[in-house]
């Protein structure tokens, strides 16, 4: 382990036991400083993450489309990359859909009402509306999108850059070293913000496990157990699986060398927040070729989100079940796809799952108020979700680097 590798794991350890102190003994005369210290320290860790994001994204975007090469490489790169996310998905959404058919947490209590559920929901959009509004956003004024931070056209425009710097004359040429210096530039920032990781994500465990209720989590165990099992079987079981099959690099060596991105992404519930540590894992730890990893690793943050596909998918089994509806086979088939297609739309930041769940609960019929029930225990299971996302991005430039033998 490297140092910031057990710098990073000390303090996430370090942090789950002063959260799990500050809840067993809250009559600390320090209590409340310590707790509003962590609470500022976390989020400032969190802001300086999302500040360097959005030119983090684009810059390495650019450099790595631009670093593709000939049309037919990079078409193989697209190609492969695309088949992954969708394939791996597909397969997690798949696992999902079984065990939670299998265990049929919610079965049997009836709900009636749901009481809290009425400021819990702001919007909903339906399919079609989803879909029209998803596509028409991905074109939009850049300098609008790099301001406002909204990812997806951002991606969309610096590959259009990146690719335009394929090839050309030799003006093109001396723009695209001009982007390439100040990638290096992003970077060196990149890698000031990660020597302050260990304290951020050692303050945003801190006031994570302080401020959970237990009488929550009993209530909503079995479930809560369920989707953690049916992850915990994508993300230590079929990602290591498809990586080692295809790349013969063990799953000891994916979970100790990529801890430093998915203790992030435990702790910070966001993939977009992770990417700096992802890419760094990629390129510095396991030697993917920056053409590859700049370009996998950033459009994964946004639409490759197997542990959020499957959530979604398991928590509208679970809601359906807990209002008396047994989906047939044709619904979840439905399910399959608007899943897929909410955890796309899901920005990579804390609990954009639960965002476009509305949008699968109502093309299911089901009852907008079950958000109620799910958005107090988001907070646990977006860490998990969101490891898995972190996890199925690294696994995706590995497996891309060795399909198209770069
Ligand atoms: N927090 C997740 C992520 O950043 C998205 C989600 O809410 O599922 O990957």
């Amino acid at each position: 382990m490297n140092n910031i590798n057990r710098n990073i794991f000390l303090a996430a350890l370090m942090g789950i036991s002063f959260g799990l102190f500050l809840k067993i003994y809250p009559q600390w005369s320090l209590y409340n400083a310590f707790l509003e210290a962590n609470v500022i320290i976390g989020q400032l860790f969190i802001n300086s993450l999302k500040m360097i994001l959005v030119p983090l994204v684009f810059f390495s975007i650019v450099v790595g489309v631009s670093n593709l090469g000939n049309s037919k490489k990079s078409s193989t790169i697209w190609k492969y990359t695309l088949l992954y996310f969708f394939g791996t998905m597909s397969l997690a959404i798949f696992t999902a859909l079984i065990i939670m058919n299998l265990v049929k947490p919610g079965m049997g209590i009836t709900v009636d009402s749901w009481p809290e559920a009425k400021n819990a929901i702001t919007s909903s959009l339906s399919i079609l509306e989803f879909l029209k509004q998803f596509i028409l956003g991905l074109f939009v004024n850049p300098f609008q999108s790099l301001s406002s931070g909204n990812i997806l056209p951002l991606i969309i425009f610096s590959i259009l850059i990146g690719a335009s710097f394929n090839g050309g004359g030799t003006k093109i040429q001396a723009g695209k070293k001009v982007f390439e210096s100040l990638y290096e530039v992003i970077m060196r920032i990149v890698n000031w913000i990660m020597m302050f990781a260990p304290i951020g994500i050692f303050s945003l465990l801190v006031t994570m496990v302080e401020s959970q209720s237990s009488e929550l989590f009993s209530q909503l165990s079995i479930f809560i157990i369920t989707v953690i099992g049916i992850m915990l079987i994508h993300g230590l079981l079929i990602i290591p699986t498809l990586l080692f099959i295809i790349t013969k690099i063990s799953p000891l060596s994916l979970w100790s060398n990529g801890r430093p991105a998915f203790i992030s992404a435990f702790a910070t519930s966001s993939s977009a927040a992770t990417l700096p540590l992802t890419l760094s894992v990629a390129c510095n730890t396991f030697k993917v070729p920056k053409s590859i990893a700049n370009f996998v690793l950033p459009l994964g943050a946004t639409i490759n989100m197997d542990g959020t596909a499957l959530y979604e998918a398991a928590a509208a089994l679970f809601i359906a079940n807990l209002v008396g509806i047994d989906l047939s086979l044709s619904q979840q088939i439905i399910l399959f796809f608007i899943a897929m297609v909410a955890s796309i739309g899901a920005p990579g930041i804390p609990s954009a799952g639960m965002v476009t769940m509305a949008m699968v609960l109502q093309v299911l019929g089901l009852p907008l108020e079950a958000l109620a029930l799910l958005l107090p225990m988001d907070r646990l299971l977006d860490t998990f979700r969101t490891t898995i996302n972190v996890e199925g991005d690294l696994v995706g430039s590995l497996i891309v680097q060795k399909v198209t033998k770069l």
